[in-house]
């Protein structure tokens, strides 16, 4: 049993089968990346498993737990964060106060900030958010304005905001597209180090088959809302069918 189980998911929009009888198993602390053309169906999956859709049938399981009807931040508080194409950061905070949003939306189950809880407990937050900072290499950038900080550290400080909530299921929608090829390995080596650091499974999508061959343990190729096979990074490359379709062989 993977921690992350998709049973026989349909979804439909008006006459579109953008979704059609998926499976996916996703193992624990593995890295499993869905691959698959454009429209093919790779964000329409990603967003029902974080509750932005309902599939029409079929069920997702999360740590033997469904997560089907559930809201976006309930399924976040099981233990599930998405990281975003564009990193979603404050811009008119510090890289510490960005960090420390989290940590206060996990403790009340939303983004409810009162005062009433203390100082104390605003001083725990900070030293958690800032044990995260040092974690990922940034603790000498907490009191930068995050709008001035570069690409590379954006990305970088999202991924703080995403782990500062301890996950244990991290999934990513093309978390390179659009960047140049030195960005593009930044945050593969980031999502390395973040893997070989922690307990963590990653489900990522991604078109850029250098990210997918550098980082994924297991590979789903999706095509036309189905998928067409999954594998083995070394299998994937060798499948004749995958090569021709996807890889532009
Ligand atoms: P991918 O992420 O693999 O490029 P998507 O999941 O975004 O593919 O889209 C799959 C198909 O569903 C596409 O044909 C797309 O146009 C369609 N689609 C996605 N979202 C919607 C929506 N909200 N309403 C109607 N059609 C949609
Ligand atoms: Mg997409």
């Amino acid at each position: 049993m993977g921690i992350l189980e998709v049973k026989g998911v349909n979804k439909r929009f008006g006459g579109l089968q953008a979704l059609g009888d998926v499976n996916l198993s996703v193992a624990e602390n593995t890295v499993h990346a869905i691959i698959g053309p454009n429209g093919a169906g790779k964000s329409t999956l990603l967003n029902c498993l974080v509750g932005k859709l309902i599939p029409d049938t079929g069920s997702v399981m999360f740590n033997g737990q469904s997560v089907l009807g559930r809201k976006p931040f309930e399924i976040n508080q099981m233990g599930i964060s998405r990281v975003f194409q564009t990193p979603e950061i404050f811009g008119d905070l510090t890289v510490l106060e960005n960090v420390m949003i989290p940590c206060f939306a996990k403790r009340d189950g939303a983004f409810r900030m009162h005062a009433i809880e203390g100082v104390q407990n605003e001083r725990q937050i900070m030293e958690k958010a800032l044990a995260m900072l040092d974690d990922l290499n940034m603790a000498d950038k907490r009191n930068m304005h995050s709008a001035s900080l570069s690409r590379g550290d954006k990305r970088r400080l999202e991924m703080a905001m995403c782990l500062v909530q301890e996950p244990q299921l991290l999934l990513l929608d093309e978390p390179t597209a659009g960047m140049a090829r030195a960005d593009t390995n930044n945050t593969i080596d980031l999502l390395k180090e973040i893997k070989e650091k922690r307990d963590i499974t990653m489900c990522i999508i991604e078109h850029d088959m250098h990210v997918v061959f550098s980082l994924a343990d297991r590979i789903t190729v999706l095509a036309q809302g189905t998928p067409l096979v999954e594998d083995s990074p070394e299998n994937i490359k060798g499948n004749p069918k995958v090569r021709e379709a996807y890889l532009g062989e």
